[in-house]
């Protein structure tokens, strides 16, 4: 009898496990557009347009490679739109009873497959280097989950930067060469950009059709949406940024709005490119003594460390992790999230560039609007929704916890041992946005006086209680405790004024 095998919109791989598990003489591949997929948050118009692209290429792969595939458009008139609702559909249109998936990598999705009147095989997404049952193991009777010991352990693992049982160097982490400043560099080499096929023009018209009301510039769309594309944009990486990844990993700059990253992270959410492929290439490259230790085992580390950590922390903590809230915050997100006008140069780059490219780095997320939203006490859960909503890589196992755990502190650190509360010295220190903000980074208090360096103080006295014993923070507390009263009492109540400027809706 025939078996459907589903295929979801991020996992484009062709050696995906559930692929591996059928017969393309016998059974049909299913791939839908829905709209519960496009809507569930009002995804960037970049991302849409990337999936349902990327999807369609891999459809038309998938055909060339002998598979029948049965795949629903956004506008077929028949769409049932729901994944369970083409399943059903397409199970009494092919007589199936029994559906081979790779088990999804949401709880949303996986609930729905398990909740699914067919028998559902659900296959283990073997593309993670880090298995359910492998993390499981690992987190067992452990008090703190911690990604560097998680890492090494996976080092171990792969044997990736190992000679023998040391790591290359002689050291696991390299990150005191790391997080320097960067200056604008005319000759910084450029990410490479994809012009639109037919297929990619025909999805962008639809996505302006469908979703017109998203936040987020849908046009000048550059993705690449194949695997051919995504490995020129990994050889891109690899020859041209990569050595200098590491010296410019925390950097931020006005007019460069993505250094030396990658730009992978949409490729290897959505399965064109695997994370094994992507480290072996940067080892290769050190090798081969063209990129220095320092960048390639800080690149590494973020996805042989902590994409492989933060999935196996989302999966192990349930459906439940994404709604946790131990500081009990509560402010609704300002509309300068979504592009109002504010006077703070820093938070201003990081939501243009994001409107515009469905992209920012990872400091630019941590250090400048999930900073901004710690210190203001916003609420994760609406924050939440704005990562998974903006960014071209957001998958909820991969962002929620990096939100709720990294960002926001909001899972009571389990993901980390202290929230990435920061300054504006911080901030001044790592970009050049201050220079050209509204207000003055190096005053503490008074007209102008930087909003970070009031909230700073307000968050850590609000949360008195929780972090004064963390040794990582007590020196903060013994810092406030000797300042002047006066400036003491400024900073307070200068800081409440600004949260309640902000609670009114009133630019800042
Ligand atoms: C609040 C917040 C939300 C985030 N949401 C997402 C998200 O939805 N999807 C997503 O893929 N990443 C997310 N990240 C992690 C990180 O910011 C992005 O992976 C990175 O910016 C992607 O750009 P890049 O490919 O140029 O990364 P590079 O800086 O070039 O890094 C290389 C790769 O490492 C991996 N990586 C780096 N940091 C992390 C991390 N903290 N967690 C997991 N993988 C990491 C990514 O796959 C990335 O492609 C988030 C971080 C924060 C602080
Ligand atoms: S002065 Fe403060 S608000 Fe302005 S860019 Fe610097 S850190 Fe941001």
């Amino acid at each position: 009898m025939t078996r459907l095998v589903l295929i979801l919109g991020d996992q484009l791989t062709p050696g995906l496990s559930a692929l591996r598990a059928a017969d393309p003489a016998r059974d049909v591949v299913v791939m839908a557009e829905v709209k519960a997929e496009g809507s569930y948050v009002p995804h960037h118009p970049q991302k849409i347009a990337l999936i349902l692209s990327a999807m369609r290429h891999f459809a038309a792969e998938l055909r060339a490679a002998g598979w029948q595939v049965a795949y629903t458009q956004l506008d077929d008139p028949e769409n049932s739109h729901s994944i369970p609702g083409e399943l059903l559909r397409r199970a009494a249109e092919y007589g199936a009873s029994e559906i081979i998936a790779t088990r999804p990598g949401e709880w949303r999705l996986i609930t729905a497959l398990e909740e699914m009147p067919l028998a559902v095989r659900q296959c283990p997404d073997d593309r993670f280097l880090c298995s359910e049952a492998a993390f499981a193991d690992w987190a067992e009777g452990r008090k703190q989950f911690r990604m560097e010991w998680f890492y090494r352990e996976m080092r171990r693992k792969t044997g990736l930067l190992m000679q023998g049982d040391q790591p290359t160097g002689g050291q696991w982490n390299f990150d005191h060469d790391n997080r320097k400043a960067a200056k604008p560099d005319l000759f910084r080499p450029r990410p490479p950009r994809f012009a639109p096929d037919a297929i990619t023009a025909a999805v962008l018209d639809l996505v302006e059709r469908h979703f017109p009301g998203h936040f987020g510039r849908l046009r000048p769309f550059g993705w690449g949406v194949t695997r051919a594309d995504a490995l020129t944009a990994l050889d891109w990486f690899i020859g041209q940024a990569l050595p200098r990844f590491g010296d410019e990993q925390d950097a931020m700059l006005a007019e460069d709005p993505t250094l030396s990253h990658s730009l992978l992270s949409p490729y290897l959410n959505i399965g064109l490119l695997t994370p094994l492929e992507v480290c072996t290439a940067a080892e290769a490259a050190h090798t081969a003594g063209k990129a220095p230790l320092n960048a390639v085992e800080g690149f590494i580390r973020q996805i042989l460390g902590w994409r492989e950590f933060v999935r196996g922390i989302y999966l192990r903590h349930g459906p439940g992790y994404a709604g946790q809230n131990v500081l009990k915050a509560d402010r609704a997100l300002p509309p300068l999230y979504w592009g109002a006008k504010t006077g703070m140069a820093c938070l201003s780059h990081a939501v243009g560039q994001t409107r515009d490219l469905a992209y920012a780095h990872h400091i630019q997320r941590l250090m400048v609007t999930g900073n901004f939203a710690l210190l203001a006490g916003i609420s994760p859960q609406a924050l939440h929704e704005w990562y998974l909503s903006v960014y071209i890589d957001a998958f909820e196992w991969v962002e929620a916890p990096n939100t709720i755990g990294m960002s926001q502190f909001a899972d009571g650190g389990v993901l980390g041992s202290k929230p990435y509360a920061a300054s504006g010295a911080y901030i001044d220190r790592m970009s050049d946005y201050c220079a050209g903000c509204h207000y003055t980074v190096a005053q503490k208090t008074g007209d102008g006086a930087c909003p970070f360096n009031l909230l700073y103080w307000h968050f850590l006295l609000r949360h008195r209680a929780r972090f004064e014993g963390n040794p990582r923070m007590a020196q903060m507390y013994r810092t406030w405790d000797k300042m002047d009263p006066a400036r003491k009492a400024a900073t307070l109540s200068e800081a409440e004024a600004f949260l309640q400027r902000l609670e009114a809706g009133e630019a800042v």
